[in-house]
C-alpha cells in the first residue's frame, strides 16, 4: 500500500529555520546564506521522508514565512506600494508584506482553519491581475523547489494550496469579489499545470482546506467552474485533490464529478468522510488517501483502528487505497527524540512527525493482506454534565455586588499582565535554572507586585492586578501546576512566520494537587483596600493551546480542567479574593468552522465555564476576558459563560462594537478595550476620552442604564509591552476615564443615573 505525505515541519531541528530568519533580518547573514539554510533544511526533510520509505513525499509545502504569502507573490498580487517599498527580492518582499515597513501596514493575519497556525491573508484588489507574471527580477521557476529535488535524487510530488482555497481565504478590498477572480484564476493554476508537464513532472497535488468550510450550492458551482479548465489542461498529469481539517460534506457531489486522479480525505478531523464514503460510495477507478494519520495531534496511530478501516475502505473503493496525513505535519513537532524527560510509558504512547513516518510505512505494509470485512460506526458522542447557572441570578448578583464594591462610573481596570522587562525574563530563568533558590525568587516576584499595585493606586485605576510576573505563558503556567499535563523539551511547532509555540500535552486526567494562585494573589491583595483580582486562565483555552487527548471527546478534559479551576476559585474566595477573572482568550477562535457545529462546541465551552466558577458566593465577582474583536455571532454564548463582565479587545473596532453590544441587549458588563496594545503607539488622553464617550454614548440615548454596565480597559494584557510605554498609556487612560466621567456626570443627572439606580 502506498503511503503518502502532505507536508513537513519547516522550522527543522532546533528551530533553525527561525534563527535564521531572524539572523537575516537582524543583518548578521544575507539572503544567499539564508536561502542555503532553508535549502538544507527542505533537503533534510526530503531523505528523512525518503529514508522511511515514504512514496508520497512533498515538494513546495515550504515557506520562509508562510506559504499563502509566497503565492500571493509569485501570481503577482502583491500591490504596488509595497513592490516600491524598496523591497530588492521576493524574501524581502514576502517579510515586508507580512511585517509592514515603517510606512507600510502589513497584511492581515488569521488562524489557518482548526490549526493553531497563522496565515497571511492576501489582499486582493480590483487593479490585482493574477498572472504567472514575477514581480521582481530574478524569481526562480515556479516548480523551483521539485527540480532542487529532482537533483538530489528524489522525486517529490508538488503539494500546492489549492487555488479554491487560495481564492476563498483572500481578503477582497474592491468591488471585485472571489467570483470576479475564478476565470482569471483558472486561466493563471492552468498555465502551472502545463507548465508541470512541460517539465515532465508526473503529478501535482493540490490542498483545498475549504472545502471542509461551509460550502454553499453557488460556491461548489464556482469551485467546479475553476477546476474543469484546469483538469483539462493536466492532459496525462496526475492530479491529487487533498482536503485537510475536516470533512467534505458540502461538496462530495462537486467532488465525485470531476475527474481527479486521485481524492485525500481526512479521516482524522473528518469522521464525517467515512460515513459518506460509506453512504455515497466513491467514484470508480479513482484513488482513495486515506488521511488516517493525524497531522494535527502528537499520538500513536491506533494501528488497529487504522487497520480495520483501511480493511473497510478496501471493500467499498473500486480503485486503489492509499495510506496518508490528515494534513500536512507542520502542525505537530519534529521529533520525538531527545525527548528524555518524558516518563516511557507516556513516550511510547506519543508520535511527532519522524515517528508519524514510521506509523505510515509499518501501517501500510501490514494492510497489504488486511481483511476485507466491515466496521461499526464509531461509538456515541460523551454526555456532558449539567453546569447549572450561578445562583442568585445576574442581576440580582448585580445588586449585591455593587453595594459591596461601590464603584465608580466606568471602573478603570487592566488585562491582567503588565510588561514582561528583561529583567522579570531572567528572574524566571534563573529560577527555572536553579541559579536562585525559592526564597529569594519569591521575594523577588513580591517586590515586582508590590511596586504594580502601588503604580495603579497612585494613577488611580479602580480595579487592580498583581502584574503576573509568575507567568511565562497563561496556559504553560497552569498546565505545570495541574496534574494530567506531559511537557516536550523541544516540542515547538510553528505559529506564524518566525514564532514558534510549545504546547503541553494532555496526557491524562486533569486533577489540581495543590492551590496554584493563591498565594500571590493573597499578598497583592493584602498590599491595598481596592479590589485586586485573582486571575485564571479558563478551561476551554487550556485546551485549545493544547494537544489534546484522542481517546476522550474534548468536552471531558474541559470538564476536568473546569472543576480543577474551580477549586482553585473557591480557594481564591475563601483568601478574601472579591473579584475572580477567568479568562477565556482562545474560546471564540477555536469555534469550528461550520456554522452547524457551533452549537455544540459553544455548549460545552460554555458550560465548562460557568462550572469553574458556579460556587461562588453572590458578592464575588467573576470576569472573564476573549482576545478578539468579532464577537457578533456569539454574544448569546457569552451571556452563557454567566460572568459579571467581560473585556475584549475592541480598539481596532472603535465605537462600533459597544454599539453592537447596546443594541443586542448583552447582558454581562463589558469592558470594550481602549487602546490597542499590539502597537508601541501611546494613545493620548483627549483621543481616550473620545473612544470612552463615544462608547458611553452608543447605548439608547441618554441610557444611564447602559453607561452603568461598562468599564475601562486595554484591549489586552500589557505583557508584550516596554515600561515606559504602558506606564504613560495607562496615566492617559486614568485621566481619560476621569474626564470622561466629569462630563458624562454633567450629562446624565437630568436623566437617569445609575449611582441612583443602585
Ligand atoms: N490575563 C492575561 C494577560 O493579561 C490575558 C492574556 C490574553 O488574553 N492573551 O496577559
Ligand atoms: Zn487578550
Amino acid at each position: 500500500m502506498k503511503t503518502c505525505v502532505s507536508g513537513w515541519p519547516r522550522i527543522g531541528e532546533g528551530r533553525r529555520l527561525k534563527f535564521a530568519a531572524e539572523d537575516w533580518l537582524a543583518g548578521r547573514i544575507d539572503e544567499k546564506e539564508l536561502q542555503t539554510a532553508a535549502r538544507n533544511l527542505r533537503l533534510e526533510a526530503w531523505k528523512t521522508m525518503a529514508d522511511s520509505g515514504i512514496d508520497e513525499i512533498p515538494s513546495h509545502d515550504f515557506s520562509l514565512y508562510d506559504g499563502m504569502l509566497d503565492l500571493a507573490i509569485r501570481l503577482g498580487a502583491v500591490p504596488r506600494r509595497f513592490l516600491e517599498s524598496g523591497a530588492r527580492t521576493e524574501t524581502e518582499l514576502a517579510f515586508a508584506v507580512a511585517r509592514g515597513t515603517e510606512r507600510l501596514a502589513p497584511w492581515g493575519m488569521k488562524k489557518w482553519f482548526i490549526t493553531n497556525y497563522h496565515y497571511i491573508v492576501p489582499e486582493l484588489g480590483d487593479d490585482t491581475a493574477l498572472g504567472s507574471r514575477r514581480p521582481l527580477a530574478g524569481g526562480e521557476p515556479f516548480f523551483d523547489h521539485w527540480i532542487e529535488a529532482s537533483r538530489a535524487g528524489i522525486e517529490t510530488l508538488p503539494t500546492l494550496i489549492g487555488p479554491w482555497t487560495f481564492l476563498r481565504l483572500s481578503r477582497y478590498t474592491g468591488k471585485r469579489g472571489l467570483a470576479e477572480f475564478i476565470d482569471s484564476a483558472a486561466e493563471v493554476w492552468s498555465g502551472m499545470v502545463s507548465e508541470a508537464r512541460a517539465l515532465g513532472i508526473p503529478g501535482l497535488r493540490f490542498e483545498e482546506g475549504a472545502l471542509a468550510l461551509d460550502v454553499s450550492a453557488e460556491e461548489n458551482a464556482l469551485f467546479t467552474r475553476l477546476w474543469e479548465p484546469l483538469l483539462d489542461a493536466a492532459g496525462d498529469l496526475r492530479i491529487t485533490l487533498g482536503i485537510p481539517f475536516g470533512d467534505i460534506r458540502d461538496s462530495w457531489d462537486a467532488v465525485a464529478a470531476l475527474p481527479f486522479d486521485s481524492v485525500a480525505l481526512d479521516l482524522a478531523d473528518g469522521p464525517g468522510n467515512l460515513d459518506l464514503l460509506r453512504s455515497r460510495g466513491f467514484p470508480k477507478g479513482r484513488e482513495l488517501v486515506a488521511g488516517l494519520v493525524n497531522g494535527r495531534n502528537v499520538w500513536a496511530l491506533r494501528r488497529d483502528r487504522a487497520l480495520e478501516t483501511l480493511g473497510e475502505l478496501s471493500a467499498l473503493v473500486d480503485g486503489p487505497v492509499s495510506l496518508g496525513t490528515s494534513c500536512s505535519l507542520l502542525h505537530v513537532p519534529l521529533s520525538l527524540e531527545g525527548e528524555t524527560g518524558l516518563e516511557a510509558a507516556l513516550r511510547s504512547r506519543l508520535s511527532f512527525a519522524r515517528e508519524k513516518l514510521q506509523e505510515l510505512s509499518d501501517t501500510a505494509a501490514r494492510a497489504e493482506g488486511a481483511s476485507r470485512g466491515l466496521t461499526p460506526l464509531a461509538g456515541a458522542p460523551a454526555i456532558l454534565p449539567e453546569a447549572p447557572y450561578r445562583s442568585p441570578p445576574r442581576e440580582e448578583r448585580r445588586r449585591i455586588q455593587r453595594e459591596r464594591f461601590r464603584l465608580p462610573l466606568l471602573p478603570a481596570t487592566t488585562i491582567g499582565s503588565f510588561p514582561q522587562t528583561d529583567r522579570v525574563r531572567s528572574l524566571r530563568s534563573a529560577f527555572r535554572s536553579g541559579k536562585i533558590d525559592t526564597q529569594t525568587y519569591d521575594k523577588a516576584i513580591r517586590a515586582l507586585v508590590a511596586g504594580c499595585v502601588a503604580f495603579q493606586e497612585e494613577i488611580g485605576l479602580d480595579v487592580l492586578v498583581h502584574g503576573e510576573f509568575e507567568r511565562n505563558d497563561m496556559v504553560e503556567f497552569f498546565a505545570e501546576r495541574l496534574e494530567g499535563f506531559a511537557f516536550t523539551r523541544h516540542g515547538w511547532v510553528q505559529s506564524y512566520g518566525t514564532r514558534c509555540v510549545k504546547p503541553p500535552i494532555v496526557a491524562g486526567d486533569v486533577s489540581r494537587a495543590k492551590p496554584m494562585t493563591v498565594d500571590l494573589a493573597r499578598y497583592a491583595q493584602s498590599l491595598t483596600k481596592k479590589p485586586v483580582k485573582g486571575m485564571l486562565t479558563g478551561p476551554a483555552t487550556i485546551l485549545a493551546w493544547s494537544f489534546p487527548r484522542e481517546d476522550l471527546h474534548p468536552s471531558e478534559s474541559a470538564f476536568q480542567i473546569a472543576r480543577a479551576l474551580r477549586e482553585e476559585v473557591q480557594d481564591l474566595e475563601s483568601a478574601g479574593i472579591s473579584i475572580i477573572q477567568i479568562d477565556e482568550a482562545a474560546l471564540r477562535e477555536k469555534m469550528p468552522p461550520r456554522k452547524g457545529d457551533r452549537e455544540a462546541y459553544l455548549d460545552w465551552a460554555t458550560a465548562s465555564f460557568r462550572l469553574v466558577h458556579g460556587g461562588v458566593r453572590a458578592e464575588t465577582q467573576i470576569h472573564t476576558h476573549m482576545c478578539y474583536s468579532d464577537f457578533s455571532d456569539i454574544l448569546q454564548a457569552i451571556d452563557a459563560m454567566d460572568a459579571d463582565v467581560i473585556s475584549f479587545e475592541a480598539a481596532r473596532s472603535g465605537g462600533d462594537l459597544s454599539e453592537t453590544l447596546a443594541a443586542a441587549g448583552f447582558k454581562t458588563e463589558a469592558g470594550p478595550g481602549v487602546w490597542d496594545i499590539h502597537s508601541p503607539r501611546v494613545p493620548p488622553a483627549g483621543e481616550l476620552t473620545e473612544r470612552i464617550l463615544s462608547m458611553a454614548r452608543s447605548g439608547a440615548a441618554g441610557d444611564g442604564e447602559w453607561v452603568s454596565r461598562l468599564w475601562v480597559n486595554p484591549d489586552c494584557g500589557l505583557k508584550t509591552r516596554g515600561e515606559r510605554e504602558t506606564g504613560e498609556a495607562l496615566r492617559n487612560m486614568a485621566e481619560a476615564v476621569a474626564r470622561a466621567r466629569e462630563i458624562l456626570g454633567r450629562e446624565l443627572p437630568a436623566r437617569e443615573s445609575p449611582e441612583a439606580a443602585s
